[in-house]
């Protein structure tokens, strides 16, 4: 292979690789200017708590209103904001606007908002959500972080300092996609998350043997070590009442709706149990 020239490096790009790569830089650029622009927005998705027939709280998500490719969703541009060193910007603002949002919903809901891994190793991170949470007004005993399998992969004693101080501020940690990432387990015995999120995949998947038997796990162990449990992406009343006969007490999915705009929440609460009944089924009979 002669090397030398940036031609001679071209002709090993397939030609739609070379449409991708540009794409891509378009994109990067389109991203740069979407905070500013106002077209980046949260969409809230419940968490119901089925022993009380209630909603407990809601999960933030970033959604993206691309002014031509209209509505980008976050697995397509979150990678691009941490490789180009914006989603530390981009997950601040996620985080500040959440906790405004939430700090004028009604009772103790709790918000949950994600946090990159990117983002986690931010030098300024735990003194940026001391400050979101001041400038909400917003108790840190409502604000729940989720955090992935992957933040363990390297600089693990990095990461329980981290977790030790958010803690610390009254925030409670979450464990997302459990169950799908970095495969050891050691590190729930050196920092005993508050809560554990099933992955989707499972819940989908709850009719094949070995899917039911990690969920059964997951509940068993969540329960050893009194930690909270929520199954993510439960679509059907089946999987509702399987996950919850197995123990699971807290469920988020398109059974109960789908992430909405912040204006859709009060009709959404409004509705609560009308809209569900297999909850108030399964949680009014028995007396
Ligand atoms: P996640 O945190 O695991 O969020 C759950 C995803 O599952 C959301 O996708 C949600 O819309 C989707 N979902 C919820 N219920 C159902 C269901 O019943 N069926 C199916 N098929 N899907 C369901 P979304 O909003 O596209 O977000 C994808 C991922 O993007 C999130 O996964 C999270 O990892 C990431 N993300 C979203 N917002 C943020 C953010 O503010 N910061 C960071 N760092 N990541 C974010
Ligand atoms: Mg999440
Ligand atoms: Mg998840
Ligand atoms: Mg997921």
């Amino acid at each position: 292979k002669v090397r030398g020239s940036e031609d001679s490096d071209y002709r090993f790009y397939a030609p739609h690789l070379r449409e991708q790569l540009l794409q891509r830089r378009a994109m990067e650029g389109d991203l740069r200017h979407a905070l500013k622009r106002g077209e980046l927005e949260l969409a809230y998705q419940p968490f119901v708590d089925a022993d009380r027939a209630a909603v407990s709280g809601f999960e933030a998500l970033l959604r993206w209103r691309h002014p031509v490719k209209g509505m980008i969703p976050p697995n397509q541009f979150i990678p691009i904001a941490e490789s180009i060193g914006l989603i530390t910007e981009i997950g601040l603002w996620a985080l500040k606007t959440a906790c405004a949002e939430a700090a004028g919903w009604p009772g103790d809901l709790a918000i949950s908002v994600n946090l990159s891994p990117v983002q986690f190793k931010s030098k300024t991170l735990v003194d940026d959500v001391t400050a979101a949470l001041r400038d909400a007004g917003l108790s840190p005993r409502r604000l729940q972080l989720e955090v992935t399998e992957s933040l363990f992969i390297d600089q693990a004693e990095d990461v329980l300092a981290t977790l030790t101080a958010l803690r610390r501020l009254g925030t409670r940690i979450s464990m997302d996609d459990f169950g799908t990432g970095y495969s050891s387990l050691g590190y729930l015995t050196r920092f005993p998350f508050d809560k554990i999120k099933i992955d989707q995949s499972f819940v989908r998947d709850i009719d094949k043997p070995e899917s039911l038997a990690v969920i059964r796990a997951v509940i068993g162990l969540s329960h050893s070590m009194k930690m909270a449990v929520i199954a993510e992406g439960v679509e059907t009343p089946a999987q509702y009442q399987l996950l919850h006969r197995e123990g699971c007490r807290e469920m988020q999915g398109y059974l109960f709706s789908k992430p909405q705009p912040a204006s859709a929440l009060p009709t959404l609460l409004m509705r609560i149990p009308l809209d569900w009944p297999m909850l108030t089924e399964e949680t009014l009979p028995a007396r």
